[in-house]
């Protein structure tokens, strides 16, 4: 029997309720909960679902506390901040003034191109982007490529690498597993196609999370996969959800682009076979940028023939996972489709204006950069103020489901080599 809607409901507040008693004991169970070093939080803590409810303004001095040994660390073993003068000068003799995680617009942005940017340094030596005492050697740790997927010209042939041990893997999949999987609907028994690419980290990192989770997985043979496969597949195995890209997605320049990945997307699925939504595929996870609004048009049409569970989400190689639209809770509620909560811990998004040339936080109703900070990790690649090449708009520090971390909407990707400049991105 497939559980409804309330008894997930009623699961997902057990497990919040277990939630909080576990991350209650493990913050009583540390020296002093401001000072962590977090290369000693087990995975399995960045997998509890009350870091989403606490009080946030604990949070972020918890997570400050962690940000500031990782920025010490980061200036020391970290080739790309070693050399960089601007992040050494953040540091005074060697320590970081974070005592929120808003101070880290003190430091400088990691940007990718141009004549600050360090992915042409990172091409001629990656390694400048592995931490040099890494328990796991530099060696082991597996080299995930970003932003060759040729969403746009921008980032076509271009790979950023990120360096992960498997313990940081770990994390982020235990982190997915609860705080992205389950509020969207997912749970354990129910049979699953994964429809994106095993050859990106994400959906490598999906695959452990949904494992951890205990689904059913089926993925296509290759990604080119013949459509009709796909749908006959589908009612073969009895598949319950499928993870997938939107029919469209939004880019800065273009409007409208291809869908990321190849060409079976939730829009080409349904458009083959409707009859398979609702009583068979009853959950589905659909991510990589902003869904246009034919597919949320969508998504509410089934919900209300249904009660389908479509949601989305933001990760990315060298972060994951960072935003969740939850399907349960109240219809007041408004991180839907395209408004996300971010996910704080093990990585921190932050959210910043550059227009003045001073970076500030962003305030409610605003668009900024999205700014990546992986102060989590245990061995890989360390990013601070990592300028991922995505814009959000701010919506809510208050969102009536009851997370306490901000919900952002129009997640979209924009580089703008003169516009970061101009804000003051100099990593040089
Ligand atoms: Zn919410």
């Amino acid at each position: 029997m497939k559980p409804t809607r309330e008894e997930l409901e009623t699961a997902w507040d057990r497990r919040l309720q277990t939630d909080r008693r576990e991350l209650s004991d493990y913050l009583a169970s540390v020296d002093d909960r401001h000072h962590i070093d977090p290369r000693l939080v087990p995975p399995i803590v960045w997998g509890f679902t009350a870091w989403d409810y606490i009080d946030p303004a604990e949070r972020d001095m918890i997570f400050a506390g962690m940000t500031r040994r990782m920025l010490q660390r980061a200036g020391q073993v970290m080739p790309v901040y070693q050399r960089s003068e601007s992040f050494q000068a953040a540091l005074h003799d060697g320590r970081a003034a974070i005592n929120s995680m808003d101070d880290l617009v003190g430091f400088p942005m990691l940007v990718k191109d141009g004549e600050h940017g360090f992915r042409w340094r990172a091409l001629e030596d990656p390694f400048i982007l592995a931490p040099t005492d890494a328990e796991s050697t530099s060696t082991t740790l597996t080299v995930y490529k970003s932003g060759g997927t040729g969403i746009n010209e921008a980032t076509e042939g271009k790979a950023t690498p990120t360096f992960l041990s498997d313990r940081d893997m770990k994390m982020e999949s235990q982190a997915s597993m609860t705080r992205l999987l389950m509020p969207i609907g997912f749970y354990p028994g129910m049979r699953v196609m994964n429809v994106y690419s095993v050859e990106h980290k994400g959906g490598v990192m999906l695959n452990i999370a949904f494992h951890l989770l205990g689904v059913g997985l089926l993925h296509p043979r290759r990604q080119t996969e013949d459509l009709n496969v796909i749908v006959n597949d589908i009612e073969r195995y009895g598949i319950d959800a499928i993870a997938v890209v939107p029919g469209t997605v939004q880019t800065a320049k273009t409007g409208q682009g291809p869908a990321k990945g190849g060409g079976i997307t939730f829009q080409s699925i349904y458009g083959r076979d409707r009859a398979l939504f609702g009583p068979k595929v009853h959950t589905a996870f659909i991510t990589g940028y902003a869904i246009s609004d034919d597919v949320v048009a969508l998504a509410e049409r089934l919900r209300e023939r249904y009660d389908m569970r479509v949601s989305s989400g933001w990760g990315a190689s060298e972060a994951h996972p960072g935003g969740v639209s939850p399907v349960f809770g109240s219809e007041e509620r408004i991180c839907k489709y395209n408004s996300q909560h971010l996910i704080q811990g093990p990585h921190h998004l932050g959210v910043v204006d550059i227009s003045s040339g001073t970076p500030r936080p962003v305030r409610v109703g605003e668009e900024g950069l999205l700014l990546v900070t992986t102060f989590g990790r245990h061995d890989g690649t360390l990013f601070a103020n990592y300028v991922i090449g995505d814009k959000v708009k701010l919506e809510s520090l208050d969102c009536a489901c009851g997370r306490t971390t901000p919900v952002v909407s129009n997640i979209r990707r924009e580089d703008n080599e003169r516009e970061l400049i101009a804000g003051g991105c100099a990593y040089s």
